[in-house]
C-alpha cells in the first residue's frame, strides 16, 4: 500500500513517498534556493529519512555547500532535471527536505514560515505567516 503523501518528478521516472505529515514547511527566499529552484523562492518541508521511500528512478545528488558554510545533497531527476528532495545536510542530519511541487497532492501541505525575508524581492509580499530575517533558530 502506497504511503500517505506520494511525489513524483515532473516526466515520473523518480518516485517516491512517506507518511509523515510534515510540520516545518518553509518558503525560502535565500539566493541558493532561488539559483536551484529558479524562482523567488523555493518552498520544502523536512520529513524523517527513514520515512522516505524510493518507488523508483533515481536521483542524481549534487553537493554543495551553502553561504552558510554547510553542505548539502541537491537530488533532482537526471531524466527531466526537476528538482525532488534536499539531502544530507550538515546543519539537519537525519531530515530529508523535500519541495513542494513534487507531491501528486500539493494542497494538502500549507507553509508555516516564510525565512531568509531579507533576500525576499520587492515585488514579493510577505505571507500571513512567521516572517525570519535569516533561518528560524
Ligand atoms: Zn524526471
Ligand atoms: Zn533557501
Amino acid at each position: 500500500m502506497a504511503k500517505k503523501h506520494t511525489a513524483q518528478c515532473a516526466c515520473g521516472a523518480i518516485k517516491f513517498e512517506f507518511d509523515t505529515d510534515p510540520t516545518f514547511i518553509a518558503v525560502c527566499h535565500c539566493l541558493d534556493c532561488k539559483r536551484a529552484s529558479g524562482g523567488e523562492a523555493a518552498t520544502f518541508f523536512g520529513v524523517p529519512e527513514a520515512d522516505l521511500t524510493l518507488i523508483s528512478g533515481e536521483p542524481k545528488a549534487f553537493h554543495y555547500v551553502a553561504q552558510s558554510g554547510k553542505g548539502l545533497d541537491r537530488n533532482f531527476c537526471p531524466n527531466c532535471g526537476a528538482r525532488v528532495f534536499t539531502s544530507n545536510l550538515e546543519s539537519f542530519p537525519g531530515t530529508i527536505f523535500v519541495t513542494i511541487g513534487s507531491l501528486d497532492n500539493p494542497a494538502s501541505i500549507e507553509p508555516a514560515l516564510e525565512m531568509f525575508t531579507k533576500r525576499r524581492l520587492e515585488w514579493a509580499k510577505p505571507l500571513g505567516l512567521a516572517q525570519f530575517e535569516n533561518m528560524p533558530s
